[in-house]
């Protein structure tokens, strides 16, 4: 694992919620875009050495419609950046570690992502999530 890329928050209100990072707490939004492959918007903001996610459901479906359900809103996963992310996941699988997609999803900009069981991470949804070329 490289670094902590981003925090995904689970919002059911992105332009609310933006509002409040950026006005409120002046954090810089960097960009809004959809994730059709994980059912949601969601928006990017420039936290310093880490990246805020905020992430909305597009419709009652998905990870983050569900978390919304269960736990109400709030940090959902944490994101590490890896560099080769098959090569990561065939290493953690070696060593027990559940990941629940067999092949990363595309992710936010072009990336590529994966997500460990969070049971085998005692709690945490764990991301893994490789950048495009692109540099964000
Ligand atoms: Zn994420």
């Amino acid at each position: 694992m490289e670094k902590i890329d981003h925090i995904g928050i689970a919002v059911n209100n992105l332009e609310e919620k933006i509002t409040y990072y950026t006005e409120t707490l002046g954090l810089k939004l960097l960009r809004i875009e959809e994730v059709p492959s994980q059912n949601v918007r969601v928006a990017f903001l420039d936290a310093g050495n880490v990246h805020i996610e905020l992430l909305e459901p597009l419709s009652e479906d998905g990870a983050i419609y569900n978390h919304i359900q269960k736990r109400g809103e709030g940090i959902q996963h944490v994101a590490f950046k890896v560099g080769n992310i098959e090569e990561k996941m065939s290493e953690l699988k070696e060593k027990g570690v559940r990941i629940l997609s067999e092949q990363p999803v595309p992710g936010a900009g072009g990336s590529k992502a994966a997500f460990i069981h969070p049971k085998d991470s005692f709690g945490v949804l764990y991301e893994l999530y490789e950048k495009s070329g692109k540099g964000e």
